[in-house]
């Protein structure tokens, strides 16, 4: 976790933010780290990460990553702007800062739903889809 936060530089909402996220979602990284058990480490996607931790699950897991590819998709296609597919963008919020009022809301609405779908298929190996 403390690489995650020093790697974007989070400033203190951004750490607590994640500080809470982390402490909820229970990794398959820190199950094998708890039980000793590496196996326990493998990531539940199948995507044959051994140590999946939270940057894999919610970002790096390939599985994943092409559901919010595609959100991010949708939304260049409604907003006037151009926007970057990065951690930075989808999960800390950091938009850009050309953004009209009316896009930055209907992007943050976006990057919410593409956050929640994520969480709630947290121990699934499906990717969420669109429709959720
Ligand atoms: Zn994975």
């Amino acid at each position: 976790m403390e690489d995650t936060i020093n790697h974007f530089k989070l400033g203190f909402v951004e750490r607590i933010y994640m500080e809470e996220y982390f402490k909820i979602f229970i990794t398959p990284k820190i199950k094998a780290a708890k039980s000793n058990k590496p196996k326990y480490g493998y990531c539940w996607r199948i995507c044959g990460e051994k140590s999946a931790g939270h940057f894999h699950l919610f970002w790096e897991c390939y599985i994943v990553s092409s559901f919010g590819e595609k959100v991010v998709s949708e939304i260049r296609s409604v907003i006037s702007s151009e926007i970057d597919f990065n951690f930075s963008v989808v999960y800390l919020g950091n938009l850009p800062p050309e953004l009209n009022k009316q896009d930055r809301y209907l992007l943050q609405i976006s990057l919410a739903g593409c956050k929640k779908a994520k969480t709630t298929k947290w121990v699934s190996d499906e990717p969420p889809t669109l429709s959720e």
